[in-house]
């Protein structure tokens, strides 16, 4: 038997909101976007202390870009009962 050691985040935050749970199942990581387009290392987890390039890019998520997440979800829940209508 070979104990496999599965990373688990800190946050104890519910699945979805949690980038470590997110990226497990492959869904779309915001924060991991940023990072990624400033060229900055991604957290690794939730609970990560940031860079202060890191935190950067944070900060912005929080000005301009927090938003517009809740925004995408709002849209989502909303297709979601559309297609429900057309069955
Ligand atoms: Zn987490």
């Amino acid at each position: 038997m070979v104990k496999r050691k599965e990373f688990v985040c800190p946050c104890k935050c519910p699945g979805q909101s949690c980038i470590v749970e997110r990226r497990k199942v492959g869904d779309f990581v915001h924060v991991d976007m940023l990072m990624t387009e400033a060229k900055v290392p991604k957290l690794k987890h939730c609970l990560s202390k940031p860079t202060k390039t890191q935190q950067k890019v944070l900060d912005k998520i929080k000005d301009k870009n927090f938003q517009s997440i809740t925004f995408r979800w709002t849209i989502d829940s909303e297709l979601e009962k559309v297609d429900d209508k057309s069955k």
